[in-house]
């Protein structure tokens, strides 16, 4: 891992009175990201000066020439700079995708992750033979998995809940650009007894609660680590919120109900026990990309 570098970060913008080319920009912030370790340079400085712009990428790809004014690399050097220090681009772009659409991001939201999409994918499954009247998101952040299945059960009654009142202000303001469905966010704790509408009425529950344990946050990508703690910490064995989610799960859902979540690696085998001991059955646990087990699926057997 290669930390922001002071130094470099503050190379110097090769301004001009008249401005200078695209070309020119893109390679003083493509040395810039790339000397602090930013894995994609080329691209970020592209995705960054089209933001600037309000341009499509491609579009600038054919605009070498073109020249840039001072204002225009005054906002762009400042971006570059924030990258270089490893500010997440989602959150410099302001946007994030899941599921084929852009979702807003920024400061005290976790950033929606392909991973995720799984999920998804793996809730569709489940409910492929029930009605889905209710569906519930425990700890929603951006609202990414509330909003796609609202999408998707555009008659069922979707809530995301989440404990931290920045992370819903992101929710919502994804609701207002999503309005299709039902979907509402809520603030609570899935631990203290919160049932938006009731026990037993859920046919489907999602989470992807923290679950990166204690020791492992301070080896994280200095990009993770701009984001939520409260979105990532899951206690000593990263266990400690998966528990607390899939209990309320358990509560909200009605027999027959699924609940699917998201895990982290080597905690498979703890998660399916837990889906067991607390009366869940056809568990199912899906790999992502990198063949970790990374969603565990259940359906509801009995009340609990
Ligand atoms: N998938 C995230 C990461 O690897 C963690 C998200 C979470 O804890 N739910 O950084």
């Amino acid at each position: 891992m290669v930390n922001p570098n002071k130094q470099s970060v503050n190379r110097k913008y090769p301004q001009d009175n008249r401005g200078i080319s695209a070309a020119q920009a893109l390679f003083w912030a493509k040395e810039l990201l790339a000397q602090n370790g930013v894995e994609t340079p080329l691209r970020e400085a592209q995705d960054l000066l089209a933001h600037v712009l309000k341009w499509e990428r491609v579009k600038l790809l054919a605009a070498r020439e073109l020249v840039l004014s001072p204002v225009v690399g005054r906002s762009f050097s400042a971006l570059v700079r924030r990258r270089a220090r490893r500010e997440p681009l989602q959150y410099l772009l302001g946007e994030a995708e899941f599921c084929g659409r852009m979702f807003q991001v920024g400061p005290g939201v976790l950033i929606p992750r392909p991973e995720t999409e799984l999920l998804v994918a793996e809730a569709l499954r489940c409910c492929q033979d029930q009605s889905v009247t209710r569906i519930l998101d425990l700890g929603t952040g951006s609202g990414c998995l509330a909003l796609t299945l609202a999408r998707q059960y555009p008659d069922a009654r979707v809530w995301g809940l989440d404990v931290s009142p920045r992370a819903l202000k992101w929710a919502r303001s994804n609701r207002r650009r999503f309005p299709e469905g039902h979907c509402r966010f809520v603030q609570g704790n899935a631990g203290r007894d919160f049932f938006p509408a009731g026990r037993n009425r859920f046919s489907l529950v999602v989470s992807n609660p923290p679950y990166i344990p204690q020791a492992d946050l301070a080896a994280l990508q200095p990009e993770v680590l701009r984001e939520p703690r409260l979105a990532l910490s899951g206690g000593k064995r990263g266990l400690k919120k998966i528990e607390v989610m899939l209990r309320a799960a358990g509560r909200c859902l009605a027999p027959g109900g699924a609940a699917v979540f998201e895990i982290g690696i080597h905690q498979a085998p703890e998660v399916v026990r837990m889906f067991s001991e607390m009366g869940f059955g056809d568990i199912h646990e899906i790999k992502d990309w990198n063949n970790i087990i990374r969603i565990v699926s259940g359906v509801k057997k009995q009340l609990v």
